[in-house]
C-alpha cells in the first residue's frame, strides 16, 4: 500500500525552468507535457503528470513508514529508559549525601550536647 507525502523541493532543480509560459508549452507540445506556473521558484516547468500538483507529492510504501515511525518510537522509548537510570542514579547519590549529612549534624548535635552539660 503506497500513500503519498509532500516532497522536499526535491523537483526544482531536476526539472528544466522557463521563463515564460509560451517557452515552456512549446517544449511542452513535444513531449506531450503539460506545463505550469511554479509557486516555490516562480518559473514554468513541464510535466508528464495529469495533475501538476502531483509533482510536489512522493509516493511512500505504508509499511516503511510504519517501520520507520516503530524504530523513531522504540529510540526515544530507549532514550527515556537511559535518562531514568541516570535520574534514579543522581537520586541514590543524593540520599547517600544527605545520609551522610545527617550523620554528621547529630554527630555535632552530640558533641554541643556533651559541652553544655561539661559547662554546668
Ligand atoms: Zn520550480
Amino acid at each position: 500500500m503506497k500513500i503519498h507525502f509532500p516532497s522536499k523541493e526535491k523537483m526544482c532543480k531536476s526539472k528544466r525552468s522557463f521563463r515564460t509560459l509560451l517557452e515552456a508549452e512549446r517544449v511542452a507540445a513535444k513531449f506531450e507535457q503539460r506545463s505550469y506556473h511554479c509557486p516555490i521558484c516562480f518559473t514554468y516547468h513541464n510535466t508528464s503528470k495529469e495533475n501538476w500538483q502531483d509533482e510536489f507529492l512522493y509516493e511512500e510504501d505504508v509499511f516503511k513508514v510504519l517501520g520507520e515511525l516503530v524504530r523513531l518510537y522504540e529510540k526515544s522509548v530507549e532514550k527515556l529508559t537511559n535518562d531514568n537510570l541516570v535520574l534514579k542514579n543522581q537520586i541514590s547519590n543524593i540520599k547517600s549525601k544527605n545520609g551522610h549529612l545527617e550523620g554528621s549534624i547529630k554527630s555535632l548535635q552530640n558533641t554541643i550536647d556533651q559541652l553544655r552539660g561539661a559547662k554546668k
